[in-house]
């Protein structure tokens, strides 16, 4: 018994050795990716339920690794965050997507005005000068502030309190949108959401996904819908991958919906091909 605790202590520790090899390796690679045009934006529509009409993008980061392939944001981002190069990355994304956006509308102008909603880290909330970052790409693109969605986590309502909602209450009043994603996943008390200005709620794919299989899920999904209703602020329900859930959530009064039964995460070109066809669902 003592020879196969020892065997199987040395696979474990080979293992870890080539984990911790491996992520060096990756984030070594990551502090060149942004000059090597690896890292890109793809876009997820975002529809309103109500009309079938497509409302706006999420902006998802994405980095297409010359040797490994497309690396999934869950497995760069957090390097990103404890080497600080969020920092730059997400400059970047902010940028590109505001661009793209203000680019689309020219574009195509029968198509109503879009949101842009972007993924921001509790890292690079607490640290960099966003409020400075934001009033800049909004100048430089032009985008109107109110179509520019920021989406921020519960852990960040966590954090440091006065700081975070002088922040937030800033990006208010420049009338930029609050969005807080992942919602009913992470800790935050239902008693301290009205202390802070958001405007919509995400509702987290995991009760979305199983709504339609478990009744506590559709009553999470109800109640989270009526909790928002009493703080006045709008739900996107992630997620959404089946005809049953967008029923399902047309009858909760769900007003937006986004998922892969109306469009995967594209390309910026594909987004292109996609508003060439007048999408509606
Ligand atoms: P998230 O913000 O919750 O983004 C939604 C994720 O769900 C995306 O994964 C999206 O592709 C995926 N998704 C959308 N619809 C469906 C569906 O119907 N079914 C399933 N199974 N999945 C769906 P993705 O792009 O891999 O991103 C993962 C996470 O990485 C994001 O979760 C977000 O937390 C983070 N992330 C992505 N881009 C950025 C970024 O630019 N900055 C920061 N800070 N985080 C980012
Ligand atoms: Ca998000
Ligand atoms: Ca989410
Ligand atoms: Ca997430």
């Amino acid at each position: 018994a003592k020879k196969m605790g020892r065997a199987r202590f040395e696979v474990f520790d080979k293992s870890l050795h080539l984990e911790v090899l491996s992520r060096l390796e990756l984030e070594h690679d990551l502090r060149l990716a942004l000059k090597q045009d690896e890292i890109d934006v793809h876009y997820q529509p975002i529809v309103d339920l109500r009309s079938g009409k497509l409302s706006g993008f999420e902006a998802l980061a994405r980095w297409h690794h010359p040797l490994r392939g497309l690396v999934p944001p869950d497995e760069f981002i957090p390097i990103a965050e404890e080497t600080g190069l969020i920092t730059p990355i997400s400059k970047f994304i902010l940028a590109r997507a505001c661009d793209d956006i203000v680019k689309w509308q020219k574009d195509f102008p029968e198509i109503g005005p879009l949101t842009i909603s972007v993924n921001l880290s509790t890292k690079q909330f607490l640290e960099g000068n966003l409020i400075e970052q934001v009033r800049h790409v909004l100048g430089e693109s032009g985008l109107p502030a109110e179509r520019l969605k920021l989406e921020i986590t519960e852990s960040l309502l966590m954090e440091e309190l006065d700081m975070v909602k002088l922040v937030l209450g800033q990006l208010r009043s420049m009338n930029v949108k609050l969005m807080l994603d992942d919602f009913g996943t992470g800790y935050s008390s239902l008693s301290y959401l009205h202390r802070f200005p958001l405007n919509t709620v995400k509702i987290d794919a995991s009760f979305v996904r199983n709504m339609h299989l478990a009744e506590e899920n559709l009553a999470i999904v109800r109640a989270i819908k009526m909790l928002a209703i009493a703080l006045n602020m709008e739900v996107v329900a992630e997620g959404i991958e089946t005809l049953e859930q967008v029923r399902q959530l047309r009858a909760l009064k769900c007003e937006y919906g986004q998922g892969y039964y109306f469009s995967k995460p594209k390309s910026g070109r594909e987004i292109e091909v996609l508003l060439n066809q007048s999408p509606g669902w």
